[in-house]
């Protein structure tokens, strides 16, 4: 048995935090595979050592004197390290990192430094072995990254090691030179990791307890979530709540490997468990509630529109031709409305209306701003009667004028959309009527 735990930033930003991860990986023989993160902040003021390695960087590629911001990121490292009590010394990292600073190494480098010299600290602290993550993760020579050869060479390192830390967040090209993934990258190492031994579960342990049911900006104390599918996630995060990386689900979904959110400051709870598919009802009918604003709806409208073949896909195409990605289509006989993002669409705004107006000829175009998205998901609403009727009375006491309603035929979420305005009271209105009341 093997589980793949990775730990965030905040989880790894002191000596007293590094302890608490001691703590977690020895209080389970099975937690054999660490993946780190670089330190994160140590209070609210404070800078993520990602960020200050760029900033470092930044001035080495200008060729400015960039040794007293070295010095703080070295300070940075010493502190865990003489925190945990450890002998260890980063002399030599430190002047091969001056060096290759000194030479342009890239910014990819120097932020993966981050990570590299966590993970070198982590092992000797854990006392498992060390596995340079840029001998093992690869990218292509397109810098995508090559999820078969890394799986290839991942395995076969990892089945000789027991126990090993793979830094997160950097792989290597072909020539050898580092690449990291985006920016919370390390997500995404600990599942291919994960994949990659063929773990019975991906612990990613961060600082929240998984995730809410809705955005605790505007739900105070929101209740968490115990078990959401794969597919629920991924509607939540499109709308907007964030936790984790979105391409950390990819490798594990393919292996039916579980993700349990976990949290470092209090590893007594739960978490949230992502999973495949489940059995398990949600204790609400609803799994989550996300948003965005910030969207314009462009209303088409021309009679006999319904007979008309190709309308749809005309409309679209002045989309396309504009680079425009479009987010919903509702559509009625005669009309039809496309939502867009408001900042991409505003300055090509013309262009589009002209752009329908020469392929479709319509009767009338009406665009109308600020308006707001909100999913509601969950798979329970499947084989719950009466749910969309809940949710529009809600929102209908709460004073709140839905513009728009879409439910997509997996019946997995309602999106309805709303002025900007009414944003906050209509996801108060929702959580009320199927969280608070339980309706
Ligand atoms: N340290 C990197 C960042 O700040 C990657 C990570 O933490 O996952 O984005």
């Amino acid at each position: 048995m093997a589980k793949v735990v990775k730990f965030g930033g905040s989880s790894l930003a002191s000596a007293e935090q590094f302890q608490k991860v001691g703590d977690i990986i020895r209080a389970d023989e099975e937690r054999r595979y660490v993946v780190p993160s670089a330190p994160g902040k140590r209070h609210k003021n404070d800078t993520k050592v990602t960020d200050m390695l760029y900033a470092c960087y930044e001035l080495a590629e200008k060729e400015q004197d960039f040794s007293e911001a070295l010095a703080a990121i070295r300070e940075r490292y010493q502190e865990i390290i003489d925190g945990l009590g450890l002998s260890l010394s980063l002399a030599e990292e430190f002047q091969t990192i001056e060096k290759n600073f000194r030479e342009k190494a890239g910014s990819n480098y120097a932020a993966s430094r981050g990570e590299y010299l966590n993970g070198i600290i982590m092992a000797d602290y854990l006392g498992y072995e060390f596995v340079d993550a840029a001998t093992v993760i690869c990218f292509d020579a397109d810098g995508d990254f090559d999820a078969e050869r890394t799986n290839k060479l991942l395995s076969k390192k990892l089945a000789k090691c027991d126990r090993a830390v793979v830094p997160g967040f950097y792989g290597a090209l072909p020539d050898g030179r580092v690449k990291t993934f985006s920016r919370g990258g390390s997500d995404v190492t600990g599942s291919i990791v994960a994949k990659a031994v063929k773990a019975d579960v991906y612990e990613n342990w961060t600082d929240v307890s998984g995730f809410l049911v809705a955005d605790p900006r505007i739900i105070k104390n929101p209740e968490g979530i115990e078990t959401i599918t794969y597919r629920e996630l991924r509607e939540l995060s499109y709308m907007g709540a964030s936790v984790l990386h979105e391409d950390a689900i990819f490798p594990v979904r393919q292996e039916g490997i579980p993700i349990n959110i976990r949290n470092t400051n209090a590893p007594e709870d739960n978490g949230t468990w992502i999973v495949g598919s489940t059995c398990q009802k949600s204790k609400y009918v609803i799994t989550g509630i996300a948003g965005k604003k910030g969207f314009c709806a462009v209303n088409i409208e021309k009679d006999m529109m319904n007979s008309e073949i190709g309308f749809g896909r005309k409309v679209l195409q002045a989309f396309e031709e504009n680079g425009i990605s479009f987010e919903h289509v509702p559509s009625g006989i005669d009309t039809m409305t496309v939502f867009v993002h408001q900042d991409e669409f505003m300055h090509k705004e013309q262009k589009v209306v002209a752009g329908i107006h020469r392929l479709c000829n319509p009767d009338s175009i009406d665009i109308e701003a600020d308006l707001a998205l909100i999913a509601v998901v969950g798979r329970g609403m499947k084989s719950t009667r009466g749910t969309a009727g809940r949710l529009f009375s809600a929102l209908a006491h709460s004073k709140i004028n839905v513009k728009m309603i879409d439910q997509g035929s997996s019946e997995l979420n309602i999106i309805i959309g709303v002025a900007n305005a009414d944003f906050e009271a209509a996801i108060k209105a929702i959580y009320d009527i199927f969280v608070v009341t339980r309706l």
